[in-house]
């Protein structure tokens, strides 16, 4: 679990007239939402069972139902069309949760697959160091470590890339 992956959905934010403060929030949230399999592994479900952590919470079906659920409430509730691109911001959102996850050194890697498949993937490229899965061990010296190497390999690109994104001139 990478502690900045929420920030990821600014990236996939799209044009900045099509994502509201809201959105953006509740893409957060959604982008953080995949560790709430990890209240499952509290409850003695195993690490590496389908629903163990990184496993279906993490799938991009899972990614994509939830976006799909957002995307529509979203659109109800706001009154707001164009529901397809709704529905791959949040769903983006969700799914880059697991990309980072599979980002880093430790732990199992993530079922990208469910249903279809329980195997666990990690990404060729590994730079993040491993989260601790508990808020107490943020406050050690690996957690200090894990901030570190997500300031390096999360935040400075992403502001880099929002950086970039915010000097584009907005064509009339
Ligand atoms: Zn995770």
């Amino acid at each position: 679990m990478p502690s900045f992956q929420p920030q990821a959905h600014l990236v996939l934010g799209g044009p900045r007239s099509r994502a509201p403060a809201s959105a953006w929030l509740v893409g957060a949230v959604a982008a953080a939402a995949p560790d709430l399999g990890h209240l499952l592994y509290v409850q003695g479900v195993a690490y590496g069972s389908a629903f163990g952590h990184r496993g279906a919470s993490h799938s991009l079906a899972m990614a994509a139902a939830v976006g799909a659920l957002l995307a529509f409430a979203w659109t109800a509730c706001r009154g707001r069309a164009e529901r397809r691109w709704w529905f791959g911001y949040f769903a983006g959102c969700m799914a880059s949760h697991g990309l980072f996850d599979a980002m880093t050194d430790g732990g199992l890697g993530v079922a990208f697959f469910w249903p279809l498949s329980t195997a666990r993937f990690f990404l060729s490229w590994r730079p993040n160091d491993v989260a601790p899965l508990g808020i107490r061990g943020f406050f050690t010296q690996s957690g200090w470590q894990v901030m570190q190497s997500e300031l390096v390999w999360v935040w400075l690109p992403l502001s880099a890339v929002l950086g970039a994104r915010r000097a584009q001139p907005i064509s009339p």
